[in-house]
């Protein structure tokens, strides 16, 4: 049985003195988890985070990387730069980078194919906002997200982690239910297996405000793999907490 995988986006929080502190509560409280555990932690921090994670078992990610190799892209982060300092994981697509940063379906796709292409593992996020949901066209936007991701990357598709996030559950509090969360978990994991016999492999992840309460519940689903958790992984015991659900 494949391991499932928890890994915290601590999106644009954290400082040298914070960030020490969090990472040593972690490890002291971690001992042998029964899941895989990452951090996706801001640009500015990868190279402290990379010298207090190596060797520990937990995984280093970035929170987002350029679609272009390298050159004229002022302010941009290469997959050969997150790469020297040891990032197993990139997010792609966080609907933050959607929304305020104008990432197309077919941006975000290209930053996957970049990544993959550079051994990194795309975190690839796709999800609704409250008003696609409402409309009921929750399943159409997210088979339309990943479907740009599938058609750029062919068999490549089975090295991805995907994580499902409805927008309207990421830091508002409100969580999919268990429910809501496997319904679209089980569209996303069909529309993987049409499109590769690896499918099998592939970690879906949910995010969206999980937390040491919700966690054991979405954790149980049958095609949740994982979580990708934002303010829940700034606290340790917290982070803990649904590390040790997913054990
Ligand atoms: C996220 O940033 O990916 C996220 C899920 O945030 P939160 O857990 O705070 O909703």
């Amino acid at each position: 049985m494949k391991k499932k995988l928890i890994a915290g986006n601590w999106k644009m929080n954290g400082g040298l003195a914070a960030n020490e502190a969090l990472i040593r509560n972690l490890l002291a409280g971690l001992g042998t988890p029964g899941c895989q555990v990452a951090l996706c932690v801001p640009t500015a921090y990868l190279a402290q985070c990379h010298d207090l994670l190596n060797g520990t078992g937990i995984d280093l990610g970035a929170q987002d990387v350029s679609q272009h190799e390298a050159g004229a892209f002022t302010g941009e982060i290469s997959c050969a730069m997150l790469k020297e300092f040891g990032a197993r994981y990139c997010l792609v697509g966080h609907s933050e980078r959607r929304q305020y940063h104008a990432e197309t379906d077919t941006v975000v796709a290209l930053k996957a194919q970049r990544a993959l292409a550079s051994g990194i593992t795309p975190i690839v996020c796709v999800g609704e906002t409250l008003a696609e949901r409402e409309a009921g066209r929750t399943e159409e936007v997210v088979k339309r997200q990943l479907a740009a991701v599938i058609h750029a990357n062919g068999h490549c598709i089975s090295e991805i982690v995907l994580a499902y996030e409805p927008v309207w559950a990421i830091g508002t509090g409100k969580t999919a239910s268990a429910e809501q969360a496997q319904q679209v978990h089980a569209v996303l994991r069909a529309q993987l297996k049409a499109a590769s016999s690896q499918s099998d492999r592939i970690l879906l992840l949910y995010g969206g405000s999980m937390n040491p309460v919700n966690a054991a519940q979405l954790l149980a689903q049958a095609d949740i793999d994982g979580g990708l958790i934002g303010g829940a992984s700034l606290k340790a015991p917290d982070f803990l907490s649904i590390i040790a659900s997913a054990g």
